[in-house]
């Protein structure tokens, strides 16, 4: 246990594995990243990890379509690879969404992703396999995919251990000692840490841990299912990956012919005891929503499935801020279910944070925590909260 580090990283899943990373990038190669667990243990491993460029707002848009060369060129970057794997991404919406889908596609498109809407006869054609419905709209990104989380975070604390800094696992936060309204140090069972500078990425554990130093963050942590089946591959070889808005999941395809299916309820739930399966009483009923949008799934089998936390904010957006009033503090949490794909810019953002006093390659301003008081929530265009 080292005594003293010029950061403190609260957090082992791929956030703050991307911090600690991109903050070795820009020389802070002395920091120390505490996992009470092991790497990639929390909501991390449980991820579908679509990476897709579809928002509502410009902010997420952004941070994931700056995010993708980089999964795109992990080896490259980082040493490892990510596992990206490029299958295409549908969002197929209802006709009471299709406003709210043209304006999102606009604004994609201003950003600069490669993103369209298309008809029924272009789904048809790019995914023979996928039925649509009168008054249906689709959106269509060819770019989109998927990665490997444990990869992704692994990778990032080896290439960061590279460049200096150190990993301890089995090893939890238990406070932040703040004196003179700066943080002086991070607390472990095994000691104290000194330090000017800590970051809190803890994923679903963080609304606690910020509370028992004596901040408030509106974070409500949600199971959400993800269901495994084998597809029959003579009738569905292999499918895009749909945000089906109609039908409220996201099927998309894996390795070994199986296809994972993300689905949930609002509900719930406490980090260190809830429901770590999936519910057959959902697994049925998204059987039938699955064979209408893809009618060859209808004899896929079932190969089990679990759940993970998806750690809410009132919008549905990150909090990525500095804590007023206590220098040297950052959060990085409130990913809400769709952090994975943001993960390398949130990185590249919190370091330039901590290190400039701003983010300079993507304005994070409208992310920070007072916006819950001040009104200034960003909002999602449809009721599938998490294309926000
Ligand atoms: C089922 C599911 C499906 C998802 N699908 C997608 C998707 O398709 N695409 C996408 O982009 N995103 C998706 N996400 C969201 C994405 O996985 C998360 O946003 C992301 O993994 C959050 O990473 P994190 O590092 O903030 O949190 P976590 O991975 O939870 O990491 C936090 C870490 O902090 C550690 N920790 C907690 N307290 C302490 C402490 N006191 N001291 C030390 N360590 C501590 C924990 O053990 C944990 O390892 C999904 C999430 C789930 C659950």
């Amino acid at each position: 246990m080292p005594n003293t580090a010029d950061a403190v990283i609260i957090g082992g899943g791929v956030m703050g594995c991307s911090i600690l990373y991109s903050l070795a990038e820009r020389g802070v190669s002395g920091a120390v990243l505490l996992e009470r667990d092991v790497l990639a243990s929390g909501s991390t491993s449980r991820s579908q990890a679509i990476l897709r460029m579809h928002y509502s707002n410009e902010v997420t848009t952004r941070l994931a379509w700056d995010s993708l060369p980089i999964f795109v060129n992990f080896h490259e970057i980082v040493g490892v690879s990510s596992g990206y794997t490029k299958t295409g991404y549908f969002v197929i919406v209802g006709p009471e969404d299709r406003e709210a889908m043209e304006a999102n596609v606009a604004m994609q498109r201003s950003v600069g992703v490669d993103a369209s809407l298309v008809t029924a006869e272009d789904v048809r054609e790019i995914a023979p396999m996928v039925e649509t419905a009168d008054g249906e709209a689709f959106a269509y990104e060819p770019d989109s995919g998927y990665a490997d989380p444990y990869s992704v975070t692994t990778g990032y604390a080896s290439a960061a251990r590279e460049r200096g800094a150190r990993v301890l696992s089995g090893t939890p936060a238990i406070g932040v000692e703040i004196a003179a309204d700066r943080v002086a140090a991070v607390l472990t069972e095994d000691g104290r840490i000194e330090t000017p500078i800590a970051v809190v990425a803890a994923g679903p554990w963080s609304g606690p841990f910020l509370r028992s130093i004596g901040i408030e963050a509106p974070l409500r942590p949600i199971r959400h299912q993800v269901i495994m089946l084998r597809r029959p591959q003579d009738i569905v070889p292999d499918h895009p990956i749909i945000g089906d808005v109609v039908n409220d999941m996201s099927p998309r395809p894996d390795v070994g012919n199986l296809t994972l299916i993300g689905v949930g309820e609002d509900e719930y739930a406490e980090p260190d005891s809830f429901d770590q399966g999936v519910d057959m009483s959902l697994v049925e009923q998204t059987f039938e929503k699955l064979a209408s949008r893809m009618p060859g799934m209808a004899s896929a089998l079932f190969r089990g499935g679990w759940s993970g936390l998806f750690t809410t904010t009132p919008d549905w957006h990150p909090i990525l801020d500095r804590v007023e009033g206590i220098d040297g503090l950052y959060i990085a949490v409130g990913f809400s279910g769709h952090g994975f794909k943001l993960s390398p810019m949130i990185g590249a953002v919190m370091a330039e944070l901590i290190t400039e006093g701003q983010a300079t390659s993507v304005d994070i301003s409208s992310l920070g925590l007072r916006r819950f008081e001040e009104g200034r929530l960003l909002r999602s265009r449809y009721s599938m909260q998490v294309l926000a």
